[in-house]
C-alpha cells in the first residue's frame, strides 16, 4: 500500500522525480537529495512501513528486515562500492525525518 502523503511513496509511484540507481519488485534505491557522502543512496521498500521498529518480531518481520539489508548490499554492489556505511535512523528521537523506512548507504571515499 502506498501512502500519498509520503514523499518516498510518491517517488515510488513516479509522481516525484528521483535519481534511481536500482529497482526490483520490492525495493527502490535512489540518490539522497542532500548527500552526506560522495555516494549517498537510500534503499526503500515499496511497502509503506513508517519505521524500522514497526517490523513485527515474527518470522515475517525477520524476512522483511533480511530482504531490506540484502538489498542494501546489492545496491552497494551495483554502485561498485568497496566499503560503505549503512545507517537507519529510527523514530524522531533517532533522527528520522522521513517516515517511510529507508537504509542510508554511504560510500565513495578515497
Ligand atoms: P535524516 O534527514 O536525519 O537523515 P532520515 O533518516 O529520515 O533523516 O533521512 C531522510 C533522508 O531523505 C535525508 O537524508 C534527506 O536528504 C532525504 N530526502 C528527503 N527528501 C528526499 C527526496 N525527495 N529525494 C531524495 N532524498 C530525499
Amino acid at each position: 500500500m502506498l501512502s500519498m502523503g509520503c514523499v518516498f511513496c510518491r517517488i515510488i509511484a513516479g509522481e516525484l522525480p528521483s535519481r534511481k540507481v536500482y529497482e526490483d519488485e520490492g525495493f527502490v534505491a535512489f540518490h539522497d537529495i542532500r548527500p552526506k557522502a560522495p555516494v549517498h543512496v537510500l534503499v526503500v521498500p515499496k511497502e509503506h512501513v513508517e519505521k524500522l521498529s514497526d517490523y513485527p518480531d515474527t518470522e515475517e518481520g525477520e524476512r522483511k528486515l533480511g530482504a531490506l539489508f540484502r538489498t542494501a548490499n546489492r545496491v552497494a554492489r551495483v554502485l561498485g562500492l568497496e566499503g560503505y556505511r549503512v545507517q537507519v535512523n529510527v523514530g524522531e528521537k533517532g533522527g528520522q525525518e522521513v517516515f517511510h523506512v529507508h537504509v542510508h548507504v554511504m560510500g565513495g571515499w578515497g
